[in-house]
């Protein structure tokens, strides 16, 4: 969104008075806006930083019932989840793609493994109504066959079976974000909800919201006036929520995990186990890189500050090359760390803590009116969540409308009747894009990052045809891309752009070849001066440094 789109915006959270407002822009915030305005319910959604900078940002982006969570008796969680797993491939075929996954067994006694066949036809029993493939046994040779890198020594064999992953995790924020905006939401990024605007009789009615860019909007604030206020604030729920239920407990377990990304090291997705201490771990392949993780520790403290430690990648590298003694484990692009949002449950270790979500209404538990706290929630979850908060919202606004998500395509991905993504961008993008001077990687990175939206972005080209120049040049991304990202999808910063919406600073690198270039093109859509373009490129440098820290290129160690 341009300047003059978010003065609008301000201007519209200032003025009008919105059935719910939705405090957070995370896959369960955006998708409860989605939902939302879907049912003609009018929404504004803030954002303390950007879309999707937070927890949704950093998982293992996968969209499964979690094997693991059988383990702990979650049957529920499990077949909830994997009933979500089907409704995303289906709604999201552009963001949502099958992954199959080998979880090798070494020198397992004939009962654990009995014990095991059990889970893995429990899990796929649960997923009776699925579309994907169901597991299957492979011998040691075709597991070697399979996948060349794994430790030989004492393998049995592995089973095959089949969950999903969403790459990047960032566009299905977004895309929740822009069909809210299509159907009325009011969607505005970099603006924090500060307090929540009270009656006379403690009923919540809405929330003094502020502009978190600094100095670049000019201090702009709001009183934002809403018949109910959502708290989807993730792992900040309990910062935010303290002044609607002062002196109790906290409503949240913070736990922090951490991810590699390395070079690309496996052919398959694995589940593992850590040597170290049994814990189940994943080396998952992502963009061309592997991702390895995650750890489980206890956190506390700002969510935003949370970043990965010398332990965390100690360990995580260290399991890694127990499983692939011979792929390159010890090259490290970066790493990311995020923040899961636990419903609080004491006396246990954290691997332990249900993923299971809770919708909280306030009036219920606190005796306040007016606001509802969805605490924790997995990516997989989001859109069924989303569901439930719907109902409770139109329950509450006599809003007979039911939800539409579990039918509705996302804009990206109306793919025409194509056979997938792949076939989608070889028939119908591919010869638009040869025809404006860009080559197949293009096409592919465009279908790949923005699905049917990507015909947007190349009718952006259409009208001028600089900016079908590269924005990296050794990269697919283009110029108009920029212009889409502040245009329409509110990208108001250059981390923004890189992290959240081209999503090119994901790459190996980082796009660190090209910031300035970058934030030069940035810069001339959003009307920056040289200096603020410098400092968004300053901003940007900060925002991946912990990221960076342990990267190999960084130090030296590796060639990158
Ligand atoms: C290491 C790890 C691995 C994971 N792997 C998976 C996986 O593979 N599959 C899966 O399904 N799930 C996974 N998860 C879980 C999943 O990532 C989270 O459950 C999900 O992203 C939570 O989304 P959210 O919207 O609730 O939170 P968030 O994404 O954190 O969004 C909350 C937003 O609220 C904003 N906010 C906070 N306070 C304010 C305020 N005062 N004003 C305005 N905005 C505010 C924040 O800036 C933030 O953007 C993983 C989690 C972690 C940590």
């Amino acid at each position: 969104m341009s300047g003059n789109g978010r003065r609008a915006a301000w201007e519209t959270l200032g003025t009008q008075t919105f059935d719910v407002l939705v405090v957070g822009g995370g896959i369960v915030g955006t998708g409860i806006a989605r939902d939302l305005a879907l049912r003609g319910v009018r929404v504004a959604l803030v954002e303390q930083h950007d879309l999707a900078s937070g927890t949704s940002s950093r998982p293992t982006r996968l969209v499964h019932g979690g094997l693991r969570y059988l383990e702990i008796y979650d049957f529920g969680l499990v077949r909830e989840d994997l009933r979500e797993r089907e409704i995303l491939l289906r709604v999201a075929p552009h963001l949502v793609f099958p992954l199959p996954f080998l979880l090798p067994q070494y020198g397992r006694s004939g009962l654990y493994r009995a014990k095991l066949r059990a889970g893995m036809q429990l899990y796929d029993l649960l997923s009776f109504d699925k579309s994907l493939p169901s597991r299957r046994w492979l011998s040691r040779d075709e597991v070697l066959e399979a996948e060349p890198a794994i430790n030989a020594d004492g393998l049995q064999g592995a089973w095959r079976y089949f969950d999903a992953q969403v790459p990047l995790v960032e566009r299905l924020v977004v895309e929740n974000a822009l069909d809210a905006a299509a159907h009325g939401a009011v969607v505005l990024n970099h603006a924090r909800m500060e307090r929540f605007l009270r009656d006379e009789s403690g009923v919540v009615t809405g929330a003094i919201v502020r502009d978190s860019m600094g100095s670049a909007m000019g201090g702009q604030q709001a009183e934002v006036r809403a018949a109910l206020t959502v708290n989807a604030s993730g792992p900040w729920l309990d910062m935010n929520d303290r002044e609607i239920r002062p002196g109790t407990p906290p409503l949240l377990r913070l736990t922090k995990g951490v991810h590699l990304v390395t070079p690309s090291a496996t052919r398959n997705a694995h589940v593992l186990f850590a040597q170290s201490d049994g814990r189940l771990f994943f080396v998952v392949p992502w963009l061309g890189h592997s991702l390895v993780g995650t750890t489980d520790t206890d956190y506390r403290g700002d969510p935003a500050q949370a970043a990965a430690d010398e332990e965390d990648v100690r360990y995580l590298t260290s399991e890694a090359r127990r499983a692939f003694p011979e792929a390159p484990f010890d090259r490290v692009h970066y790493a990311y760390a995020g923040v899961r949002a636990l419903a609080r449950v004491e006396g246990v270790k954290e691997g332990q803590v249900s993923r299971k979500h809770k919708v909280l209404d306030h009036l219920l538990k606190d005796g306040v009116a007016g606001i509802v706290s969805v605490v924790g929630g997995k990516i997989t979850a989001y859109r069924g969540i989303a569901e439930e908060v719907g109902d409770l919202v139109a329950r509450r606004l006599g809003v007979e409308a039911k939800s539409e998500t579990e039918r509705r395509v996302f804009p990206g991905g109306e793919l025409g009747g194509s056979e997938g993504l792949a076939s989608y961008v070889k028939t119908e993008l591919l010869p638009r894009a040869k025809a404006l001077g860009l080559d197949g990687e293009q096409a592919e990175h465009l279908g790949r990052t923005y699905g049917a939206l990507a015909h947007e972005v190349l009718a952006l080209i259409e009208r001028d045809r600089t900016l079908g120049e590269r924005l990296l040049p050794d990269g697919p991304a283009v110029a108009a891309e920029v212009v889409w990202a502040v245009e329409r999808e509110w990208a108001a910063t250059l981390a923004d752009f890189l992290l959240r919406r081209s999503c090119i600073g994901l790459r190996a690198d980082q796009a660190l070849g090209g910031l300035e270039r970058i934030a030069e093109v940035m810069g001339r859509v959003r009307g920056w001066d040289a200096a603020r373009c410098e400092e968004e490129v300053a901003r940007y440098r900060e925002e991946i440094a912990p990221m960076r820290r342990f990267s190999t290129a960084e130090s030296g160690l590796g060639t990158e």
